[in-house]
C-alpha cells in the first residue's frame, strides 16, 4: 500500500497514478514519496501484463512539486555520496517508468515546475489543463540550482541543447501551457481538467507502442551533439551567450546547466544522468544555492506570510485607491493597482495631467495586447478602472491614498489637507515620498496615526518592492493595512522604522558614494563599472548615478550634514565628497536628465563614459587590486545594510536581505546585504578582518561597527 500514490486500475487495464500526499497541500519528494514510487514501478512491472497503459495525475491543485528546500538547504559536502545515491535511485526509478513498455500519460491538472515537469518528462505523452495558475517549467536556477531528477537530460533530448539551455534551463521561464505546447514542452492543452483522463486513456488506445523518443531506434538528439550536426557550431554561442547574461557575476547554476547540458549530449542516457546528478552535488552543497535559496524562497516565504505585518490586525483587501499626483510614479502606482483590481481615482492639478497619468496605463496594455500578453477585452477591463480627475471631491469613496506629488513638504502638507477633508476617515494616508521624514509629514494631518509611508520604486508598476515607512505615530492599523495592499498589488512589502534614507536609500547611497570615491582616487572608470558587474549588480554604478541624478546622493548628504550640525554630532566626511563636488560645480556633470553625467549622451541616448573624465580625474598611476573594486561596492552596502539594522530602523534580516536584492539590486548569489556578511568565505570573523584591511586602505567608513566586532566571534 502507497500512501502519496493512490494506485487504481479500470475495467480497459489502465492504471491511474493519483499523486495525493495525505499530510500536505502540495505533493513534493518526500521520502515517502520515493518509497511510493519505487513500489509503484515495481508492481507495475510485476503487473504489466495486466497493464494496457498508465496515467499520472495529481489530487492536488498542483501536479507535483518537486524537492524538499528544507533538505536542500542544509546539504554539506559530507552529504555528497548519500545524496548520490538518493538521485540515482529516483533517476532509476523514472527511468524504469519511461521503459515500462506501456504507454504512459501526464495529466497535469495543475502546476508542474521542478520535479513536476521532470517527473511529467519521463512520461511518453503530456496533456495539460489550461487552467489559471497552471505553470510549466525548470525554474532550479533562479534557486541556484539545476533540476537533477533528469529535467536536464530529457529537455536537451526532447527540444535539442540550444533550445533546451536557452528557453527552459538557464532562463528558468515558467510557462503557460499554451506556451509549453507551442515550445514543445507538453503535447496538448486541454481547456480544463475535467476531459484529461478521458483524453489520456484515449491516447493510450492508439498508442499502445510508446516510447520516448530517445529509447526509438534512429534516433538522434535535436540539433546534434557537441561534435556532429548544428550544436557543434553552437556551442561558443551558448558560451557567449551566458558570458554576456552573467557578466561574470559568480553564476554557478547557469555554468553547470550549460556543461552538463552540453556534455551529456555527447553521452547516452545513463551516463548523461550521471553527470547532472554530479553538477547538482556540486551546487547543492555550495554556499551560492544555500544564498539564493534563503533569499528567494524562505525569507521571501516570511514576508509573504506577514512576517513584518503587525498581528492581530484583521485583513485589508482595498476595493478602491485613491493616487494623488499622476506624474511617473503616481502613473505607476495607479496602473499597478488597476491590474490588480482595484479601482482607481487618479488626481492631478489638472484633468489633462491625470489623463496624462493614465495614457501610461494605456500605452502598457497597447503594447501587452501587441505582443499577445493580454487580449482586448482584459485591457479594455484595467483602464476602465482608472478614473482620472482634477477634483479632489472624487476621492470620497476610497479606502486609501497614496500621495506622489513633487517632493516637497510644503506642497504635500497642503495637498494631504485638501485629500484629508476629501476622504472618509477609514481612509490610510500614505505618502510615496523617497526621502522626507514621514513623522514630520504626518504632523500635517489631523489623524497621524493612519499615516504611513509606502516608498515605490520606479517603475513602479513594474519593481516589485514596496518599503513601508512607520512613523513615530503610525498606528499597527495602518501598517497592517498597507502591508494588505503592497501584497494585494502582488508586490512585496519591507517594513521600516521612519529614519533619513530609510532602508534602501542609506545602503544604495554607500555604493554611489564609494563609486564616485574611487574616481576621485583616479581608478580607472571602466574598472568600476566592470567590478559592478562583476560583482552581480544589473547596471555599472556610474550608469546607475547617471539615472539617479549625482545631485541626489549630494542633496542626501548636505541634509544628514545640516541635521548632525543642529544635533551637535560631528559630521564624519566620506572621501567621496570632494569628487561630487568636483564633478557638480566644477564640470557641470548632473546625470542623463541632464544629458551629461558620468556618460556622454547624444539624443538623450547612452554613448560612452564621459570623454573628460580623465580630465576631471587624473588617472592613478598605480590602480589597486581588481577584486579590492568588487568588495568596496559590496562590503560598503553590506556594512551599511549592518548599521541600518544594528540601529533598528529596520528589524527583520529577511525584510533587509529581500529588499536589498529587490530594491536596489544587491546580487542574489549573496542572499542580500546582511547575508552577505554571515555567507562570506570564513564567515562573519572572516568578513570583519577584511573590512579593516579595505578601511586601511580606503578609508574610515569601512571599519566595522563595535555591534558587529563583538558578535564576528
Ligand atoms: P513627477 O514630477 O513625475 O510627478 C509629480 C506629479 O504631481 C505631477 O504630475 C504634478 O502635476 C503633480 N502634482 C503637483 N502638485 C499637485 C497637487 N497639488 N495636486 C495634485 N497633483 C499635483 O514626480 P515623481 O517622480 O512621480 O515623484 C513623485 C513622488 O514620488 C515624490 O515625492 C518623489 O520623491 C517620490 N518618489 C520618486 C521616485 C522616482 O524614482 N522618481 C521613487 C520613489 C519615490
Amino acid at each position: 500500500m502507497t500512501t502519496t500514490i493512490r494506485w487504481n486500475i479500470d475495467a480497459d487495464g489502465i492504471v491511474t497514478l493519483t499523486l495525493d500526499d495525505p499530510n500536505a497541500t502540495a505533493n513534493t519528494m518526500t521520502q515517502q514519496f520515493v518509497v511510493d514510487l519505487t513500489d509503484t514501478v515495481n508492481r507495475l512491472y510485476v503487473e504489466r501484463e495486466s497493464v494496457i497503459g498508465v496515467v499520472l495525475t495529481s489530487a492536488k491543485k498542483t501536479f507535483f512539486a518537486g524537492g524538499d528546500l528544507h533538505e536542500l538547504v542544509e546539504l554539506q559536502p559530507e552529504d555528497a555520496p548519500r545524496f548520490t545515491e538518493h538521485l540515482n535511485h529516483v533517476k532509476s526509478q523514472l527511468r524504469a517508468l519511461e521503459t515500462l513498455g506501456r504507454p504512459v500519460v501526464s495529466a497535469i491538472n495543475g502546476a508542474a515546475l521542478g520535479g513536476g515537469l521532470e517527473l511529467a518528462l519521463a512520461t511518453h505523452h503530456r496533456l495539460a489543463a489550461d487552467v489559471a495558475g497552471n505553470q510549466i517549467g525548470l525554474p532550479e536556477v533562479g534557486l541556484g540550482l539545476l533540476p537533477a531528477g533528469g529535467g536536464i537530460v530529457r529537455t536537451s533530448r526532447l527540444l535539442g541543447v540550444t533550445t533546451a539551455v536557452e528557453r527552459v534551463l538557464s532562463s528558468g521561464t515558467r510557462y503557460t501551457p499554451r506556451a509549453a505546447l507551442k515550445l514543445g514542452l507538453v503535447d496538448e492543452v486541454l481547456a480544463d481538467s475535467s476531459t484529461l483522463i478521458t483524453r489520456a486513456k484515449e491516447w493510450i488506445f492508439a498508442n499502445p507502442d510508446a516510447a520516448q523518443p530517445w529509447d526509438t531506434p534512429g534516433y538522434t538528439i535535436p540539433g546534434g551533439t557537441p561534435t556532429r550536426g548544428p550544436l557543434s557550431a553552437q556551442v561558443s554561442h551558448l558560451s557567449a551567450t551566458l558570458r554576456s547574461q552573467t557578466n561574470g557575476a559568480p553564476a554557478p547554476a547557469e555554468r553547470a546547466i550549460l556543461a552538463a547540458a552540453v556534455e551529456g549530449a555527447a553521452v547516452d542516457i545513463d551516463t548523461a544522468e550521471l553527470i547532472e546528478t554530479r553538477y547538482f552535488i556540486g551546487l547543492a552543497t555550495g554556499q551560492i544555492a544555500k544564498n539564493r535559496i534563503n533569499l528567494t524562497f524562505f525569507d521571501a516565504q516570511r514576508i509573504k506570510a506577514g512576517g513584518s505585518r503587525p498581528t492581530g490586525q484583521s485583513r485589508f483587501r482595498s476595493s478602491r485607491l485613491g493616487v494623488v499626483g499622476a506624474g511617473m510614479m503616481g502613473a505607476g502606482i495607479a496602473y499597478a493597482a488597476a491590474r490588480a483590481g482595484i479601482e482607481v481615482v487618479l488626481v492631478d492639478v489638472s484633468l489633462s495631467a491625470a489623463q496624462m497619468g493614465k495614457q501610461y496605463a494605456e500605452r502598457a496594455e497597447a503594447k501587452a495586447v501587441e505582443t499577445g500578453r493580454s487580449s482586448a477585452n482584459s485591457a479594455d477591463l484595467v483602464l476602465s478602472r482608472i478614473r482620472p480627475t482634477d477634483d479632489m471631491a472624487n476621492l470620497t469613496a476610497v479606502d486609501f491614498v497614496i500621495e506622489a506629488v513633487f517632493e516637497n513638504a510644503e506642497l504635500k502638507a497642503k495637498v494631504f489637507g485638501q485629500i484629508e477633508t476629501s476622504v472618509a476617515e477609514t481612509a490610510v494616508l500614505g505618502s510615496n515620498t523617497s526621502t522626507l521624514p514621514i513623522t514630520v509629514l504626518a504632523a500635517a494631518v489631523s489623524r497621524p496615526a493612519d499615516f504611513v509611508g509606502v516608498h515605490f520604486f520606479s517603475p513602479a508598476d513594474r519593481m516589485p518592492l514596496v518599503e513601508l515607512i512607520r512613523g513615530k505615530q503610525t498606528s499597527q492599523a495602518a501598517l497592517a493595512k498597507a502591508y494588505d495592499l503592497v501584497l494585494q498589488l502582488g508586490k512585496t512589502p519591507i517594513v521600516v522604522n521612519d529614519s533619513r534614507g530609510f532602508f534602501t536609500s542609506r545602503v544604495i547611497t554607500a555604493r554611489l558614494n564609494e563609486a564616485v570615491g574611487m574616481l576621485g582616487e583616479g581608478v580607472n572608470p571602466v574598472s568600476i563599472e566592470q567590478a559592478s558587474l562583476q560583482a552581480g549588480y544589473p547596471t555599472g554604478t556610474l550608469q546607475l548615478l547617471d539615472e539617479l541624478t549625482l545631485t541626489l546622493p549630494r542633496t542626501i548628504r548636505e541634509k544628514a550634514e545640516a541635521a548632525a550640525t543642529v544635533d551637535g554630532r560631528v559630521w564624519a566626511s566620506h572621501p567621496s565628497e570632494a569628487a561630487f563636488d568636483r564633478l557638480i560645480d566644477g564640470y557641470g556633470r548632473v546625470g542623463r536628465a541632464a544629458g551629461s553625467g558620468l556618460y556622454d549622451y547624444v539624443d538623450g541616448k547612452r554613448k560612452a563614459l564621459w570623454s573628460g573624465l580623465a580630465e576631471c580625474f587624473p588617472p592613478a598611476a598605480v590602480q589597486p587590486p581588481f577584486t579590492d573594486l568588487i568588495d568596496r561596492l559590496l562590503f560598503a552596502e553590506a556594512l551599511e545594510a549592518w548599521r541600518v539594522y544594528d540601529a533598528g530602523v529596520i528589524e527583520s534580516a529577511a525584510d533587509a536581505n529581500v529588499g536589498s536584492h529587490l530594491g536596489i539590486g544587491f546580487p542574489a548569489w549573496t542572499g542580500g546585504a546582511l547575508r552577505y556578511i554571515d555567507q562570506y568565505p570564513g564567515g562573519r570573523g572572516r568578513f570583519v578582518e577584511r573590512s579593516r584591511e579595505l578601511a586601511e586602505r580606503y578609508g574610515a567608513h569601512f571599519t566595522p561597527s563595535p555591534s558587529m566586532l563583538a558578535t564576528a566571534g
